[in-house]
């Protein structure tokens, strides 16, 4: 979708600073970090939420949460912990029409979120 932030960050189009990419994933900075380590990870087809999934999505969904683990692994907090994170909808606070993973540490993170 040309009118898509994170379709046009997966082509290029808009810059940003890749972590991981495959055939299926792209993972990235969040440009306004809330963790010293924040990145997304989306898949590469557009989809709109995760509540746009559907049942022939599961190996994709088994493997966007591979890449956050993997992400995790790479930025150095798979020991000290991290949080995966999927806004979904209003109330949720989602702003950005494309389904992305946050993967947030890197400090203590507090729970429950506001
Ligand atoms: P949401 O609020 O939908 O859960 O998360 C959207 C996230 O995307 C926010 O954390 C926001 O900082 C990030 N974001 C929005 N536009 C861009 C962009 O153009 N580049 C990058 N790297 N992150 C973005
Ligand atoms: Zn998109």
């Amino acid at each position: 979708m040309s009118d898509c932030i994170f379709c046009r960050v997966v082509t290029g189009t808009i810059p940003s600073k890749i972590v991981y990419q495959d055939d299926h994933a792209v993972a990235f900075d969040d440009v306004n970090p809330q963790a010293p380590v924040h990145v997304l990870v989306v898949p590469r087809r557009h989809v709109g939420s995760v509540g746009d999934f559907e049942a022939t999505d599961a190996a994709l969904l088994g493997h966007l949460a591979l890449t956050c683990v993997k992400v995790a692994n790479q930025k150095g907090i798979a020991q000290s912990g991290y949080r995966i994170v999927a806004n979904t909808g209003a109330n949720a606070g989602q702003s950005v029409a494309h389904v992305h993973f946050h993967v947030l540490g890197g400090r203590s993170l507090a729970w429950p979120p506001g």
